[in-house]
């Protein structure tokens, strides 16, 4: 068996593997080409590093360990949408989705084991926190997926809240962008979040090319605390006035995603609200019919979403229907897998 180090590799920034292997005396140039196998083809070994020369192996594996991703489950969509369930080191899992289309293929990543969040209407938030992933498990889940498909968007949509686990999620981002390893462009990055508003001042201040799309789901205070319970803490006046700067930092459109649950904040009034709270903002919202958690709420009529649509659109609020996408293998985790791809449209668009 392998012998481990106590570091994970995976986490690590190529310019911070180089300051290590000169440490232990190991050629800089070698730190890359490990960086490489790591990141760019998900390396599960030490062993697995075909021109590193075993006894250079060897060393690396002495003080590092490579991150466990187990694929456990696989499941294709009609549609051809693919979930993941991934194993990880302490027998937690996580669930990533592939969203292949003609000119994209975007993952959904998963950011925490579980969610402290407890959004109302969503299956992860009901099962609790459990932890943050690391940097490295959320590079590699989208780092295993490339070695089959080559991946152009990334959308932290996933299981979890990731501006609640900012520094990784940031470092994971750096690691995908490293020309070393795939190499993907900061403007393919959307983080999704349901509004952690001194994070969201962070990112536009340190992180303008990243997109951003926040789940609103209600536009009044009384209706958005009772299915989301972080607008305790954050009411609407001040995510908005969050959202209004990091449009005006980043000079880039932000997305809204929107759960429509009948009888609740699916009527023309609601839209009447909505519509008052965007005037003027940069931005789009995707409308996502509720895909109904334990029976305690209800899809509205496809009418019903087609008159919302139609009311912000008359509005000048640029507004889209999702389009369901692997409900046969229910994808839709977090309720909002779906938006992965109406997000990576929008920040193709912006490119
Ligand atoms: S919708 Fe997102 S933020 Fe809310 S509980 Fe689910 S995973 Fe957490």
């Amino acid at each position: 068996m392998e012998k481990k180090g106590t570091l994970e590799i995976n986490s690590i920034s190529l310019e911070a593997l180089e300051r290590d292997f000169v440490e232990m005396e190991i050629p800089k140039y070698r730190a890359a080409q490990v960086f490489r196998w790591i990141h760019k083809y998900a390396a599960a070994s030490f062993s697995d590093l075909k021109n590193i020369p075993g006894t250079l192996q060897t060393a690396p594996a002495a003080h590092f360990y490579i991150s466990e991703l187990t694929p456990m489950a696989e499941r294709t969509s009609a549609d051809g949408t693919v979930k993941y369930l991934f194993g990880l080191f302490d027998g937690q899992t996580v669930e990533t989705v592939l969203i292949p289309e003609e000119d994209r293929v975007t993952v959904c990543v998963s950011t925490q084991v579980g969610c402290a969040m407890g959004c109302s209407f969503c299956a992860t938030g009901h099962a609790g926190f459990v932890r943050n992933l690391s940097s490295g498990e959320i590079a590699k889940q989208v780092e295993y997926i490339n070695k089959s498909s080559q991946v152009t968007n990334i959308v932290f949509m996933g299981m979890g809240e990731p501006l609640l686990n900012y520094g990784a999620v940031i470092g994971a981002i750096r690691l995908l962008n490293c020309e070393a390893g795939i190499g993907l462009g900061l403007r393919r990055f959307t983080i999704s979040t349901c509004g952690i508003v001194p994070r969201i001042y962070q990112l536009a201040d340190e992180q303008g090319q990243v997109g951003l799309a926040v789940s609103l789901h209600a536009a009044d205070d009384q209706k958005r605390r009772q299915i989301m319970p972080i607008a305790e803490k954050y009411p609407l006046e001040e995510l908005m006035a969050a959202c209004r700067y990091h449009v005006r930092k980043t000079r880039r459109r932000i997305t809204f995603e929107y759960v429509l649950i009948a009888d609740f904040n699916d009527g023309l009034d609601d839209a009447a609200v909505l519509a008052r709270l965007l005037a003027g903002l940069n931005c789009h919202v995707n409308l996502i019919p509720v895909n109904p958690v334990g029976g305690t709420c209800q899809r509205p009529d496809s009418k019903v979403v087609q008159c919302f649509a139609r009311y912000l659109s008359q509005h000048s609020i640029p507004t889209t229907i999702r389009r369901e996408r692997g409900l046969d293998i229910e994808a839709a985790c977090g309720q909002l897998k779906q938006a992965a791809r109406e997000v990576a449209h929008e920040n193709t668009r912006s490119d």
